[in-house]
């Protein structure tokens, strides 16, 4: 169900998130992140993602202390960097994350890019979280579907969500489809290609039809694909305008010519080649 703000996927292990969350990686910091988020939660967003690796969580820990929010009723993502992966500090690293955003637990804890050699002691590491209760679900972001079967192959803990690249110009069909498979909630990063949606030619036609923005446009088109999605916005009427995307519904064809866009274009890293 996907008709209203509050809509939540249900994750694997039961726990809810909501289809809809705050991207924030941005250059701006401190107030900046500070005001971005108050916006968000006064708009409607209850879903906060971030990553150590963001350098922004103790704004997003200032935000939500500031906030009328109750912490209960935010959904906090995190990520474990690479860095922290290599050197076999993911624990510390995850307790340094809770200081940081001054809380004594996370939402959703996932590892950030499938770091060979690394992401299966990772994941181990992950699973006793989970156990500790401080990390109410736990994920991948970035993971291949190699990655997942070799987390499958090695462990009894199924991944709750992949945070994945997935926007109309990369729509990783085998992967959701993959994902959806084996009950691994999808969650797409740069939705918005960064911004490029404004442009997109075909984007701004089905704009016009539907008396919707291309931005709404494709967030629409992220639920209708059962993927989470998590625009990043620092702009007041653009927060407010990424939440107006649960009042209509694209038809089939529509959906169809969204995903004829697709040219497999990575915007950011390709996880099958990175070096960081
Ligand atoms: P997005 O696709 O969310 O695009 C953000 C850009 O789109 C900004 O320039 C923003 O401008 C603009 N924008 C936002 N809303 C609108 C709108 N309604 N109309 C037109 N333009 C708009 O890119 P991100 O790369 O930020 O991805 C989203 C989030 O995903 C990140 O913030 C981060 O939390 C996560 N992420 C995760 C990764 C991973 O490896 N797991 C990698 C990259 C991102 P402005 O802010 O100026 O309004």
């Amino acid at each position: 169900m996907t008709n209203c703000i509050e809509s939540v996927a249900t994750l694997n292990n039961g726990l809810q998130m909501p289809w809809l969350g705050l991207g924030t990686f941005t250059r701006d910091s401190g107030q900046a992140i500070q005001d971005m988020i108050a916006d968000a939660l006064s708009a409607g967003f209850r879903s906060i993602d971030t990553a150590s690796i963001y350098k922004n969580e103790v704004s997003v820990g200032n935000a939500l202390k500031n906030s009328e929010v109750a912490r209960k009723d935010i959904f906090l993502t995190t990520k474990v960097w690479n860095e922290d992966q290599r050197k076999r500090r993911t624990l510390q690293a995850f307790e340094e994350s809770l200081k940081r955003l001054g809380t004594d637990y996370v939402d959703l804890y996932l590892i950030h890019w499938p770091v060979a050699d690394c992401y299966l002691q990772t994941w181990q590491v992950m699973e006793e979280i989970y156990r500790s209760g401080r990390a109410k679900a736990i994920g991948v972001s970035n993971f291949l579907i190699p990655h997942l079967e070799d987390i499958l192959q090695n462990s009894d803990t199924v991944p709750c969500v992949n945070q994945i690249e997935f926007h109309p110009y990369l729509t990783q069909t085998e992967l959701i489809k993959y994902c959806q498979n084996n009950k691994i909630q999808v969650a797409a990063w740069s939705p918005l290609m960064q911004g490029l949606i404004a442009s997109e030619a075909t984007l701004l036609r089905l704009a016009k039809k539907y008396k919707k923005t291309p931005a709404q446009i494709v967030l629409r088109w992220d639920l209708q694909h059962q993927v989470v999605t998590i625009p990043k916005s620092v702009t007041t009427n653009r927060i407010i305008e990424n939440t107006q995307i649960f009042d209509f519904e694209l038809s089939d064809q529509d959906m169809s010519i969204i995903d004829a866009l697709n040219q497999d274009k990575h915007l950011g890293p390709d996880p099958a080649n990175f070096d960081f």
